[in-house]
């Protein structure tokens, strides 16, 4: 793992929604977006207080129209994480936000580039001590009558990289729009660089860390369904991540965003960017060799053990011993499958043999032991 690129630090919450730090040494955050109608309260409220229970660190609300802004009013003080407003087109939407007292705002370069308009949202956010968030997203940043003419200006700069145009593109229009930030010397900045292309992803971000210092939320826009969009997103954030680019992550799916959380830690729990909250569960693959049903198994102790552990501790569920405890090595308990039995063992030691449908139970009884143990010290 490279070392975190350094960025500024930008602030944002409050003390009843709690206060998240993006950028320099604070830790990758994770932000979602509701899926539901931001006017229609108690569903928005039900919405985001699970994905902040499901690990959500900042959730994004979309407010198209004043009933929206409006609505924000009542929804903020019911919830406790902070809230970003996703605004599109209507800077008012932006103002209006920013007065319900939400905690960022996410601005979109390529329908709101009024310079008024833009510095009416720098001077509202200034005044509150709120976050703007620049998303010079692919697709929504070029207007397509002026498309040719600026990526043929442009696109030289970058003539060595397959997606020179576009880079040179996102890139200009960042540094212009920035300008009117830096001239109001507003310096609370995120900025993200979204494509549904998770090679230009990685170019962007890429470019965009080797230009300012303002911290990076990354993310592949529209990335499709969660069965290939996990991959889709994890491969260039992962390798941004690994590479020290970024400070928070959004993974977007045609999906309940509740997944988009889950799999957002999960990167950041394996690359090492976050303290893991809960089991590290390995499993074998199964193959020939296997003498019970492992994939239901594995989908019971997942679950049990999510429910009922709270520590980090390595679990293995392996289909045989036909490589020793070595194939689990590292790990704090595990069961190794054998005839319609299993062996469990904790830390190397071999401490019970039961029948197959003891396993689950006799599982969690030595994890919570094992966990008992390492919090007694
Ligand atoms: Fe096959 Fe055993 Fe390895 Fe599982 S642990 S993949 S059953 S050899």
């Amino acid at each position: 793992m490279a070392q975190r690129r350094p960025t500024r630090q930008v602030t944002l919450g409050s003390d009843h929604h709690g206060y998240v730090k993006i950028g320099g040494d604070a830790p990758v955050s994770v932000q979602t977006m509701t899926s539901g109608y931001t006017y229609d309260i108690d569903t928005c409220v039900a919405e985001i207080n699970k994905l902040a229970a499901g690990g959500a660190d900042l959730v994004r609300v979309a407010v198209p129209e004043k009933k929206d802004t409006d609505a924000l009013k009542e929804i903020i003080p019911q919830v406790k994480v902070p809230i970003v407003a996703d605004v599109h087109f209507h800077f008012q939407r932006a103002l209006d936000a920013i007065e319900a007292g939400v905690h960022k705002i996410r601005l979109n370069p390529g329908n709101i580039s009024d310079r008024k308009q833009v510095e009416a949202v720098i001077e509202a956010c200034k005044d509150k001590g709120v976050p703007i968030r620049i998303g010079v997203n692919e697709g929504s940043i070029i207007e397509r009558r002026d498309k040719q003419k600026r990526m043929k200006e442009l696109g030289g700069v970058f003539s060595n990289n397959k997606h020179g145009h576009f880079l040179a593109i996102m890139i200009a229009k960042l540094e212009e729009y920035l300008d009117i930030f830096y001239e109001k010397d507003f310096y609370d900045i995120v900025i993200s660089a979204k494509s549904p292309d998770p090679n230009l992803c990685i170019a962007a971000y890429t470019e965009i860390s080797k230009r300012f210092d303002h911290p990076l939320h990354l993310g592949v826009t529209h990335a499709g369904p969660r069965e290939t969009g996990s991959i889709r997103s994890v491969v260039p954030l992962g390798h941004l991540l690994a590479s020290g680019i970024g400070d928070t992550v959004r993974i977007s799916y045609a999906n309940d965003p509740i997944f988009e959380v889950e799999d957002a830690l999960e990167m950041l729990y394996c690359l090492e960017l976050r303290e893991r909250k809960g089991v590290d569960l390995i499993a074998c693959p199964t193959c020939g060799r296997i003498q019970v049903d492992l994939f239901t198994l594995v989908q019971d102790v997942r679950k049990v053990l999510a429910e009922e552990i709270q520590l980090p501790i390595k679990v293995a569920v392996m289909g045989c011993i036909v490589n020793g405890p070595g194939e689990a090595e590292g790990a704090d308990v595990a069961i190794f499958a054998g005839d319609r039995r299993g062996i469990i063992y904790v830390q190397g030691q071999r401490v019970a043999n039961v029948k197959e449908e003891e396993i689950l139970e006799a599982l969690l009884a030595e994890c919570k032991k094992f966990e008992a143990k390492v919090l007694a010290g």
